[in-house]
């Protein structure tokens, strides 16, 4: 009786809003309100709770997801949309992958974590497949890509000191205008972005930025004997999939090489298969000194990150210097070597290269009056929308979703295109078709 008086209590508040919140905080005090998640909530209603009690960080495309498989995500009315997102890059394997969700249920049902206080079953298996297939000595496991990031600039600080020699605390790190690669202090100290960085000063000492694509700039910074590393995307993802030019990948290798800097490639929106290539750096013969991982490494169903370096950078930090209480557990683990079969298995790699094409080349006729650019690699593309009174790239996300796709706009004027890699054919023409439509109704 009091649990119904409960519910009744929390429907009025989702259809009336601030008054009845007293009503059911008062309620929630006679007993606790676990059940608040499992009425069913109209997508406005669902919209209006978030806005309510989450803070105001994201600004998302106005529809309410209640599932996912494969290339597919359903809002709560049932509606199917084509998910051209994939969650940043995360779900390259499509959404609920069996394989992946059979790793993570039998491993959560075994042994979910233990920190890193003691050892596993389960890591070491991780790191010797990881290492193996990338060709690096170690792996150093984290959670998120901007966690990786952050653990790959330290090393390099680190690196700077005890091999290249630095002086103490004069270690510089190199970044390109346009980088992303997440929201701490660190990395919106070298963000370019104001949006990103305004208002959350004082900033990470010792980092510097060049404009991308640049290979002249590079050099001229990497010349100074106290620059540690230059940190760069092989595509910049967030800044609406900036493709540098041909050769730029194996410059920067050389330049790196030349004056004794570790180049780091945050490929952790570009690596495992989005851009045709199992990293993107592949796409010019290149290897990095340290390669961040993150997204797709587990196939979207939990966090799992990863930095990878040979043993001269990576044995600079010692106990006790760098960790995570959830890094390397053997949850993680498991959902990441599941995310990494699927990927070579299923052949995902390819397919993301072969339709890619299509799309490039499918999208490159849409009218030049409403679509000024199109751009990318394997499938992870992008239009820039010409921006008018009548439409602009918010509008367009918004009519694509009316139709059944979701796409969300980065920098308003770009609208990114990166489905699950396991889209088949025909998926894609029905994709493209929406895009196409919706593109013409402008
Ligand atoms: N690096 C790149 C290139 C990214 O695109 C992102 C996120 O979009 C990150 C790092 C940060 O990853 P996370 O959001 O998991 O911290």
């Amino acid at each position: 009786m009091l649990r119904q008086a409960t519910s009744s209590v929390l429907s009025q508040y989702y259809t009336k809003g601030i008054k009845t919140t007293f009503l059911l905080r008062q309620a929630s005090t006679a007993i606790p309100n676990v059940n608040s998640h499992k009425g069913k909530l109209s997508a406005s209603e669902i919209i209006e709770r978030e806005r309510q009690y989450g803070a105001h960080n994201y600004d998302p495309l106005p529809v309410a997801l209640s599932a996912g498989k494969g290339v597919h995500v359903w809002d709560v009315d049932g509606k199917k949309y084509f998910d051209y997102l994939s969650a940043y890059s995360s779900v390259n394997q499509g959404h609920c992958h069996p394989k992946i969700v059979d790793a993570l249920v039998s491993q959560a049902s075994k042994l979910a974590i233990t920190s890193r206080a003691f050892y596993t079953d389960v890591l070491g298996e991780f790191e010797e497949y990881i290492t193996k297939l990338f060709n690096f000595d170690k792996v150093l496991p984290m959670n998120s890509g901007v966690e990786a990031c952050e653990s790959a600039c330290k090393l390099a600080r680190r690196w700077a000191y005890d091999v290249k020699g630095v002086p103490n605390n004069e270690a510089r790190i190199v970044f390109a205008s346009g980088n992303f690669w997440g929201r701490s202090l660190a990395a919106v100290s070298a963000s370019t972005d104001s949006d990103s960085y305004g208002g959350f000063g004082p900033y990470m000492p010792g980092f510097s930025v060049i404009p991308y694509n640049d290979l002249s700039a590079l050099e001229v910074e990497l010349k100074n004997p106290n620059t540690a590393a230059y940190m760069v995307e092989p595509i910049q993802g967030e800044a609406g999939v900036v493709v540098p030019d041909e050769g730029y990948l194996r410059g920067v290798r050389d330049l790196c090489t030349k004056h004794n800097v570790l180049w780091i490639a945050d490929e952790v929106q570009t690596g495992l298969g989005r851009t045709g290539k199992l990293l993107a750096c592949d796409h010019e013969n290149v290897r990095p000194d340290i390669l961040v991982l993150g997204k797709a490494l587990s196939g979207g169903m939990y966090p799992v990150s990863a930095v990878l370096a040979r043993d001269e950078v990576m044995l600079t930090i010692k106990p006790g210097q760098h960790g995570s209480t959830y890094g390397g557990n053997p949850l993680g683990c498991k959902v990441a070597m599941a995310a990494l079969d699927v990927l070579l298995e299923e052949n995902l790699i390819e397919n993301s290269e072969r339709l890619g094409r299509k799309t490039r080349s499918f999208l490159s006729e849409l009218p030049s009056n409403v679509v000024s650019k199109v751009r990318g690699k394997g499938l992870l593309n992008a239009m820039v929308i010409n921006n008018t009174e009548e439409f602009n790239a918010w509008k367009v996300c918004i009519r694509l979703r009316d139709n059944g796709l979701l796409a969300k706009p980065t920098h308003n004027d770009i609208i990114r295109f990166a489905p699950p890699l396991c889209i088949t054919d025909e998926q894609l023409d029905e994709s493209l078709a929406i895009i196409s439509q919706v593109i013409r109704s402008f």
